[in-house]
């Protein structure tokens, strides 16, 4: 049996039912030329989408489109500062999900949920953690979310020691999801490794956007806090939301990206809040340790420049040397297959 043929035909098959409600895939496939090859297929079609290999654009069309009307609420699955997530079964398409939940009792705590809503129901990124609906109920207001398995990446350096490749590897995952973000003029606000989640795969997705921004939506609610100051960039400690822009996630990923390397929150030489305080505002950075390599520390001065107009953009950073050292595995048809 030809393999590589049937597996063609099956993925041919799936893609058919799974995207006819997408009217670019349709004229692709109202194409004869095309019908021999699913993979060109997908490629035609991530071209003009946001995604960096067929598979991940595969992975998003196949969940994104999901409703959850009829589910069950499971175990407890983390808890952050003001919401608490849980695992979630749907009865109608048998999968689960993650559902974040806050008490309609908590006010503050459902302004940064709807912030939450809000942004993340307009991506659609392999790196950004998927949105599928919301739930207002009696007591509670929930977002059902892409579950991902494997926790933080906050967890996961506190389990595994990271080489180089693997923090290369992470961000330039990070800066695919962020220059996207960006270009959906969407400015996160809070990125650290707490807030970004890895699945089984290796994959990272930025999560937790309650404290994101639109920089085209002036109606957004003006009690939302500011994030962690260990991550927050110099002009927002001074300015506080209306600091917040692009150049103020750069810095944060360079402080990301320092507490990747160092598997630890960043570090200030400074003895109390007041002085943290002080640091933060002149433009000091976190300590970048030198015995990292001479590449990283480059890309992480390069985010951490006070002058927030002199900092990289998401898309120049992705072809800073650092970035470019691990090789990214190429799509086959096999690993295609599992995401059905
Ligand atoms: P914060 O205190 O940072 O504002 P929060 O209240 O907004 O947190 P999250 O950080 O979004 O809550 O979620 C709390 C925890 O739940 C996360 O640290 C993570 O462990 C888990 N979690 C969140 N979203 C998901 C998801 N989609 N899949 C799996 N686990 C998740």
């Amino acid at each position: 049996m030809d393999t590589h043929c049937s597996l063609e035909t099956i993925v041919l098959e799936k893609l058919e039912s799974l995207i006819n409600n997408n009217s670019q895939a349709a004229a692709v496939f109202s194409n004869p030329n095309y019908r021999a090859s699913p993979v060109q297929i997908l490629a035609q079609i991530a071209r003009g989408n946001c995604y960096s290999d067929v598979n991940s654009l595969a992975r998003t069309i196949s969940r994104r489109r999901r409703r959850i009307t009829d589910w069950e609420r499971g175990d407890l699955i983390g808890k952050g500062s003001f919401a608490s997530v849980y695992k979630g079964y749907s009865n109608e398409d048998k999968l689960f999900f993650a559902a974040k939940g806050v008490s309609l009792n908590e006010h503050r705590h459902i302004c940064h949920l709807e912030n939450e809503i809000a942004v993340l129901k307009r991506l659609h990124h392999e790196n950004i953690i998927q949105y599928y609906g919301t739930e207002r109920g009696e007591e509670m207001l929930y977002i059902f979310l892409e579950l991902v398995s494997h926790g933080t990446l906050e967890q996961a350096y506190k389990n595994c020691r990271f080489k180089q490749s693997q923090v290369s590897h992470y961000t330039r995952q990070i800066l695919l999801g962020l220059k996207y973000l960006h270009s959906c003029k969407v400015v996160h606000g809070d990125l650290k490794c707490a807030n970004i989640l890895v699945t089984e795969l290796g994959r990272v997705k930025l999560a937790d956007f309650g404290l994101s921004k639109s920089m085209e939506d002036h109606s957004q609610c003006l009690k939302l806090g500011l994030g962690s100051p260990f991550w927050m960039a110099p002009e927002v400690a001074k300015l506080k939301r209306v600091g917040y822009g692009f150049p103020s996630d750069i810095w944060s990923l360079g402080c990301t990206v320092t507490e990747l390397s160092t598997r630890k929150h960043p570090h200030y030489n400074a003895r109390d809040a007041f002085n943290l305080d002080r640091a933060i505002r002149s433009g000091k950075g976190p300590v970048v340790p030198d015995y990292l390599s001479d590449t990283l520390k480059d890309f992480i001065n390069q985010c951490l420049q006070p002058d927030p107009n002199q900092r990289p953009t998401a898309a120049d950073l992705l072809a800073h040397p650092f970035v470019n050292e691990s090789s990214c595995a190429q799509p086959d048809l096999t690993e295609l297959l599992l995401l059905f």
